[in-house]
């Protein structure tokens, strides 16, 4: 059993360890619990290597580095992080609250939930060799982000996938993404393209690819609402004005 803290914070990200920083401003003492074995929440986990642009103070910062400093910040109050703990359970006891993981108890006065989206896992890969690697740091994920081309780029070349171009940023995306988004991945127009959308070597191609994109937004978009056919029902109620007019 560990010792009692005034605070203990339930997820790692960006708001949890804040608030771990914070409760060190205010004199309290605090712990991070996160189910993720590193700290960062969804900047760690999902895009590291994307820039975020709305950070106040920030005209424009890496998210790993934005993690960087979060915890640099939130460290010089010494709590300890427990991390790869799922939290599973909330218990009273003695006139305080234990929270409780899968392995472990942590009693406390109080509990920030910093949970954002929730607890998420990697996405694994399908091929059975891979299994081995998976617990010792080998994660992966969906889409991998990136803020330099070439970089991504590299990516491509050295993983395969499909190379997409998102605002300033590139992914690199599986087969399975591509359907998400209502696209076919074994559309030969990808292999015009060499599978890069952000610099395609066939321009007519990429625009094929984009148009289906289109369409697949437009088929997904809820129906815009018909003034004439409200779908709700109503009663025209007349109110009488004086004692004695007709209802
Ligand atoms: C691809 C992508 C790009 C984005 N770009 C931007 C951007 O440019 N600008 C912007 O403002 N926002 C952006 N966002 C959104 C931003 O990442 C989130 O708003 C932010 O991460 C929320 O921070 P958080 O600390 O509240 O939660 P999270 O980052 O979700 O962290 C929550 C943590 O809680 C942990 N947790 C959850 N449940 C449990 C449990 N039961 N036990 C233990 N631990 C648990 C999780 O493991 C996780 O580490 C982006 C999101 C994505 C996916």
């Amino acid at each position: 059993m560990h010792e009692i803290t005034d605070i203990t914070i339930i997820g790692g990200g960006p708001t949890g360890l804040f608030a771990s920083f914070y409760a060190g401003m205010r004199g309290a003492t605090a712990r991070i619990v996160d189910t993720l074995p590193q700290l960062g929440g969804q900047l760690t986990a999902l895009y590291p290597e994307k820039y975020i642009f709305d950070v106040a103070g920030f005209p424009k910062v890496l998210a790993k580095d934005l993690v960087r400093d979060l915890a640099e910040q939130a460290a010089q109050f010494n709590f300890p992080s427990f991390l790869g703990q799922h939290v599973i359970g909330l218990e009273e006891e003695d006139g305080h609250f234990v929270l409780v993981t899968e392995t472990d108890r942590f009693p406390t006065r109080s509990v920030l939930i910093a949970a954002g989206i929730g607890a998420f896992s990697p996405r694994r890969l399908p091929q059975k060799c891979a299994e081995e690697w998976y617990g010792r740091g080998m994660d992966v994920f969906l889409n991998r982000w990136f803020a330099r081309y070439d970089e991504a780029r590299d990516a491509l070349t050295a993983d395969g996938g499909y190379l997409l171009p998102f605002r300033h940023h590139f992914f690199l995306c599986t087969a399975e993404a591509i359907r998400t988004l209502g696209l076919d991945p074994d559309d030969p127009d990808w292999l015009r393209i060499r599978f890069d959308g952000a610099r395609p070597a066939d321009s007519d191609a990429w625009q094929r690819l984009r148009n289906q994109r289109l369409t697949a937004i437009r088929r997904s978009a809820p129906p815009r609402p018909d003034p004439l056919r409200l779908p709700y029902q109503y009663d025209i109620v007349k109110i009488p004005l004086k004692p004695g007019d007709e209802p």
